[in-house]
């Protein structure tokens, strides 16, 4: 790799075995990483204590071995970064752009169904209705200091004055490059550290993708409405926006995304029915 040279990653998280739509997504990556002449990471995304299965993570790199994939060390783990993490948090909330939000999911359900007609999110949640964001600044204190459990959320619309309103990113694919407006506001005021650990899947992946020197991000359509908001967490934490391509999903036969919830067949179980990887490169289309 020369200096310079793109540098893409592959970010599974280890709360289940890798199927056919993971291989997919680390051959594409792989491969657009050998054709740019740069090299591709292995991110492990273990920032949920609950779901994160250690065991899983050495399945993942076996199967990826298996497959014919190997990446370079160090392999980051983010339950290895909390404080980094930690740090990016406490930033934004000291200048004003998260609040700490006590509400639970059944409260905001509530909340949320009062109003009538219920605006979502693009992953389908209502949008938050804001109740902690005025809340009484001395209530708070008193709040946090007697360890009320809470999750922190982006102020979005003093994000976006702090940010400014106009924020994209340069997509690429085999046919060149387009620039992509982003609408960040779309997600609301959203979580960016969950009540459990000092982030959420979002500030963690813009600060690694920054910190691994991440270029270009290769990664499901069903991230791209996240990369909206990713833009504007890069501008706030003042990091570089790499370029994105987000790939179609793999279906399965009634048209769903492949989940081991689903009961899609996991890389080792088709191992052990005795497919070999030179056969799921080529139903890949990496043959
Ligand atoms: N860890 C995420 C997943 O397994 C992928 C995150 C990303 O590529 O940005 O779906």
């Amino acid at each position: 790799m020369s200096l310079g040279a793109p540098v893409l990653r592959f970010a599974p998280s280890p709360n289940g075995r890798l199927h056919l739509g993971h291989a997919y997504s680390a051959l594409l990556n792989a491969d657009i990483a050998d054709r740019m002449g740069g090299i591709c990471r292995l991110r492990i995304e273990d920032i949920d204590p609950q779901r994160s299965k250690p065991a899983l993570i050495n399945a993942i790199s076996e199967d990826l071995a298996w497959l014919g994939l190997h990446y370079p060390e160090p392999i980051r783990r983010q339950s290895d970064h909390m404080d980094a993490y930690r740090a990016a948090r406490d930033g934004l909330i000291d200048r004003g752009l998260a609040y700490p939000c006590f509400c639970s999911r059944g409260q905001i359900r509530a909340r949320v169904g009062e109003g009538g007609e219920t605006a979502c999110d693009p992953d389908g949640v209502p949008l938050y209705p804001g109740t902690c964001r005025s809340l009484n600044p001395a209530q708070v204190a008193e709040r946090l200091a007697q360890g009320e459990p809470h999750t922190w959320r982006l102020d979005m619309a003093t994000a976006l004055r702090c940010a400014g309103s106009s924020h994209g990113y340069i997509a690429f694919d085999e046919t060149g490059e387009r620039w992509v407006d982003a609408d960040p506001a779309r997600w609301g005021d959203a979580v960016i550290a969950r009540r459990d650990v000092p982030t959420s899947y979002h500030l963690a992946v813009v600060h690694d993708d920054a910190e691994e020197g991440i270029t270009h991000v290769v990664r499901g359509r069903d991230l791209e409405a996240a990369t909206d908001l990713h833009v504007l967490l890069q501008t706030l934490l003042g990091l570089p926006t790499p370029r994105y391509r987000h790939h179609p999903l793999l279906l399965d036969a009634a048209g769903e995304k492949l989940a081991k919830s689903r009961g899609s067949q996991s890389l080792a179980d088709l191992r052990a029915g005795g497919i070999t990887p030179a056969q799921i490169r080529a139903q890949l289309g990496f043959g």
